[in-house]
């Protein structure tokens, strides 16, 4: 896959080393609010495999819904949230935003989390695998994916 991505004005641009760990389609009312719409799409990935040059990013402190951390980071210029650190996440690993990517049609959420704040008149499809909050990492990843994470992280998910 392609993925690489950058703001509106374009002075943070980056691309992905690797494909994304997993992709959450985020319906909590934090993300609504940062991103002004229904639902964020993150791509959950290693920050080492994020290509950028990060030092003209600023960030924002949240308080998440799981009372730990979310700094969200985003371009001074022009303002458009390009990723964020979820404290309680294990790894050292950035949630990026699918919408910033140059063909955010390749990009599929993998799951739907946070759906008990979902807005009424979105329907998922049927098929889609979905939790009213979060999941179990071990229960949800893929082999692969909980491999790469370990790597990361040193400690188990
Ligand atoms: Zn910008
Ligand atoms: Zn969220």
């Amino acid at each position: 896959m392609n993925l690489q991505g950058r703001c509106a004005c374009g002075a943070v641009r980056y691309k992905l080393t690797a494909d994304p760990l997993i992709v959450h389609a985020c319906h909590c009312l934090d993300c609504q609010r940062i991103t002004g719409g229904a639902f964020v799409i993150n791509m959950w990935i290693e920050s080492r495999c994020v290509e950028a040059d990060r030092s003209g990013l600023k960030s924002y402190l949240l308080k998440g819904g799981s009372g730990q951390k979310h700094e969200v980071f985003f371009c001074p210029t022009c303002g458009t949230y390009v990723w964020s650190k979820y404290h309680i996440a294990p790894g050292d690993c950035l949630f990026v935003r699918a919408g910033t990517l140059d063909d955010p049609s390749v990009i599929k959420p993998d799951v739907h989390i946070f759906t008990r704040s979902k807005v009424p008149w979105l329907e998922l499809p049927k098929d889609a695998r979905k939790f009213e909050s979060i999941y179990q990492i071990r229960n949800v990843w893929p082999a692969a994916s909980l491999q790469r994470l370990d790597q990361s992280a040193g400690a188990p998910a």
